[in-house]
């Protein structure tokens, strides 16, 4: 079968460092790693993003918004380990109810069963009580899918977080999502939102938004899911039945084939655009006068009226 992201987990295979059996092969940097020195060198390069672009304070309120999926759950993980030392910052989780059936029940128990093991507080914010109906119910008269749940979902993290007194928004991001974000944007011409991205996301100057952080924005999916592994996180794998993601999934599937064909594809383009980012962003960020308050939540919006009290009038 075909290595689409050029990371095998193979046996046979020795780690170039201690010569024990390895648990992945990395085509672009042609190394295979053992359990012990992979984990390592994953921390070790998480702790590199977060000190390179100043992601947190000695005595940042950290809120991770944990989705039960992989990602969130490996970042609480790492993040919980991490913040041991720091004995002025805090972490606690935020976990969204969007109120699908089956779907998200299941991931917020694999949320609540990971905060208790790690003895992380979680926090639960639901679609109908933040805006009187749920997912399936909103789904029901009209097709929805991603983009609105999204725009619904950045609302209420952005408020709950705000309310338990988080100074920081720690997401999963991941480095295939930031690529793909990449993309899409590039391919839709929206220069405003390319100029969003990046670990750490460039701040608003308004005391009601929360920073977002990204911490394995540097990191690709599948070694995360290896960590996670690794770790012994539980893993929640179905499939949300509103994904309606069709260019993102054909922007991945482009990345994934060219990085099969030509390894450190996804590297060398994150870090080109790493360096075309502070040029975009004088170009395009526009300027903080731009930000206003929503004339109905209140919330920061570039209008008058934001797109979830626009949504909320339709639902
Ligand atoms: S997959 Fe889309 S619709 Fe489903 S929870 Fe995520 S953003 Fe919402
Ligand atoms: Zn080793
Ligand atoms: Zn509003």
């Amino acid at each position: 079968m075909r290595d689409k992201d050029n990371i095998t987990e193979r046996q046979g295979n020795k780690c170039w460092k201690c010569g024990d059996p390895a648990v992945i092969h990395r085509k672009y940097e042609g190394k295979s790693w053992c359990s012990e020195h992979f984990t390592e060198q994953f921390e070790s390069l998480v702790k590199g993003t977060i000190r390179e672009n100043d992601l947190f304070e000695s005595d940042d309120k950290v809120c991770v918004a944990l989705s039960g999926g992989m990602d969130s759950s490996a970042l609480l993980f790492f993040l919980s380990d991490l913040f041991k030392d720091w004995r002025n910052a805090d972490l606690f989780a935020l976990a969204i109810d969007e109120g699908i059936e089956d779907y998200r029940d299941e991931s917020i128990e694999i949320a609540e069963e990971l905060c208790r093991d790690l003895g992380v507080d979680l926090h639960i914010a639901s679609f109908k009580e933040a805006f009187g109906k749920t997912l399936d119910e909103i789904m029901e008269d009209k097709e929805y899918g991603c983009t609105y749940c999204g725009v619904l979902r950045r609302w209420l993290l952005n408020r709950k977080s705000r309310e338990l007194g988080a100074t920081k928004l720690a997401t999963g991001h991941n480095m295939d999502d930031e690529l793909q974000s990449i993309f899409m944007n590039y391919l839709r011409g929206n220069m405003n939102r390319m100029v969003r991205l990046g670990a750490k996301p460039a701040v608003l100057d308004n005391e009601k938004f929360i920073p977002r952080v990204k911490p394995f924005r540097d990191t690709p999916e599948r070694e995360i899911a290896l960590y996670g592994r690794l770790r012994g996180i539980d893993l929640h794998q179905t499939e949300c039945p509103y994904v309606d993601n069709s260019l993102r999934f054909d922007v991945r599937d482009f990345l994934n084939d060219m990085e099969a064909k030509r390894p450190s594809t996804k590297y060398t383009s994150l870090r080109a655009f790493d360096k075309l980012l502070p040029a975009l962003q004088n170009m395009f960020s526009g300027d903080d006068s731009s930000v206003k308050e929503c004339d109905f939540c209140g919330e920061i919006t570039s209008g008058d009226i934001c797109k979830t009290c626009q949504l909320r009038e339709k639902i």
